[in-house]
């Protein structure tokens, strides 16, 4: 590249065109768009430069170009149509200091001046550096063509935009509004309506834009409950259906998995990459990168996400993160399971209240208000109990709970594989060795009489 191209800024800057003639009417013209002072020194003007000069847009002196004429000025533009006269006038020039255009003699020139597409603001300069003018001119008719003649008018109206438009996160959003006013929104309202229709056009389009930029980063934590497809609430089948990311746990069954749009990126949290022991902080930041990216994220979550999921770690990494995020419900390990067994949670004249404990927590077994639950009619569901029971049973006991006591295991709750067994405190460690799925222990209920129980298969049949 042997000439570099820059805007030059000619605000109160003097250019010198030395001609009057008819290379320098071609350059006038496109000086006139400026707002330099213009000198032309021309002993015989042609009738053009004479009207601008009546017409104070030009300031004319009526004798050839000297010495000296050049000093203080910006450009100078050799341009009288004489070879001899312009060598001259460029090597005047020269001497002063201010760089010269010798017009049709790209050896002696300084500076070039590119074919250009004006739509100022808007301004595309091309150059070949004098190599293929043809090839430039081809290109200049190409983009008149191509952008919207109206796009200066659009530009300096959506300057002075440009501020309420921040209000756009940052990135794609921001990109696809100006782009729509640019290209699809502003020409249309210009066409119609002219220049003056075009701010209400860009209020109208912001708002737009602004609902739109709503589903960004957005976070959605869906309850995917306890693993029956037909367990998804109608809110969680949607926001499966319209997200772009979904990241889920182990527990959430390839059936419900297969709800998620086919282009969707389905991300498992639970596994492989992630390791039983994800990382709970990798989570988080896998979540919020991908909402940051622009994406409808569903974060699909066993059961009810509020309940033992550790959910408000990821909400508080949103909040952090400026990512808005909706919580959907879901049902409930417990729920599943107590339905599964023909009873309810709580019973009038047994049980007032229900505890949703946990068997074991991050630092290990976790330690519960036994010598409440060890009463009788106590009702618990316990989740994460299977490697606790022994130790469940012992605190129990301990504080008095009675051995016979029904313990009920609901393996696979909801699932084609559901498993229920029946089992009384005293058993429990050994009826939970039995378990190989998820499950849920519903202390202190007994299965209702096991044969009076449905399942929701035969139901359907
Ligand atoms: N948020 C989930 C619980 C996550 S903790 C919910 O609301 O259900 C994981 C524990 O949930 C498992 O160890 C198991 O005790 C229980 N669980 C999840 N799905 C289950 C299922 N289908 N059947 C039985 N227990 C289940």
């Amino acid at each position: 590249m042997k000439h570099f191209p820059i805007f030059l800024s000619l605000v109160d800057r003097t250019v010198v065109v030395a001609g009057g003639g008819e290379a320098a009417v071609a350059k006038l013209r496109l000086l006139l768009k400026t707002e330099a002072r213009i000198v032309v020194f021309a002993s015989s003007p042609d009738e053009t430069v004479e009207s601008w000069a009546n017409e104070g847009q030009i300031t004319l002196r009526r004798r050839a170009f000297a010495e000296g004429d050049a000093t203080g000025s910006a450009l100078v533009y050799a341009a009288s149509d004489d070879e001899a006269e312009d060598r001259r006038v460029a090597d005047i020039a020269r001497v002063e200091g201010v760089l010269v255009n010798h017009v049709d003699n790209l050896e002696n020139s300084d500076f070039i001046t590119p074919a250009i597409v004006d739509r100022d603001p808007v301004t595309v300069a091309i150059g070949t550096e004098g190599a293929a003018p043809v090839l430039a001119r081809a290109i200049k008719a190409d983009l008149e063509e191509r952008l919207p003649r109206s796009l200066g008018i659009l530009a300096r109206i959506g300057k002075a935009f440009r501020s309420a438009a921040d209000a756009l996160p940052h990135g794609p959003a921001r990109r696809e509004f100006w782009s729509d006013y640019y290209f699809a929104a502003g020409p249309r309202a210009f066409d119609s309506n002219g220049e003056a229709a075009l701010p209400e056009t860009l209020d109208d389009l912001l708002a737009d834009h602004l609902k739109r930029s709503a589903r960004e980063g957005h976070v959605t934590f869906v309850g995917a409950g306890p693993g029956d497809p037909e367990l998804l609430t109608l809110k969680a089948r949607r926001a499966l259906h319209e997200a772009d990311v979904v990241i889920h746990d182990r527990l959430v069954t390839p059936a419900i998995l297969e709800l998620a749009r086919r282009e969707a990126i389905i991300v498992d949290a639970g596994k492989e990459g992630f390791g039983p022991s994800t990382p709970q902080d990798e989570i988080d930041a896998t979540i919020v990168r991908h909402a940051l990216d622009g994406h409808h994220v569903v974060r699909l979550k066993a059961g009810d996400a509020t309940i033992f999921g550790r959910l408000d770690e990821e909400i508080e990494a949103c909040e952090m993160a400026g990512v808005s995020f909706a919580v959907v419900p879901g049902i409930t390990a417990a729920s599943a399971s107590v339905a599964a067994i023909g009873q309810s949670l709580t019973r009038r004249g047994r049980n007032s209240s229900v505890r949703f404990v946990t068997g074991h927590d991050v630092q290990g077994y976790a330690d519960q208000d036994w010598r409440t639950l060890a009463q009788p009619g106590e009702v618990a569901a316990i989740y994460m109990g299977k490697k606790a029971s022994r130790f469940l049973q012992g605190r129990l006991m301990m504080h008095g709970a009675d051995p016979e006591t029904p313990v009920t295991l609901v393996e696979n709750a909801s699932r084609p594989d559901q498993r229920v067994i029946a089992a009384r405190l005293r058993t429990l460690p050994e009826d939970a060795a039995l378990l190989e799925g998820p499950a849920l222990m519903l202390y202190g209920l007994a299965p209702r009489d096991a044969a009076a129980i449905q399942l929701p298969e035969e139901i359907a049949l």
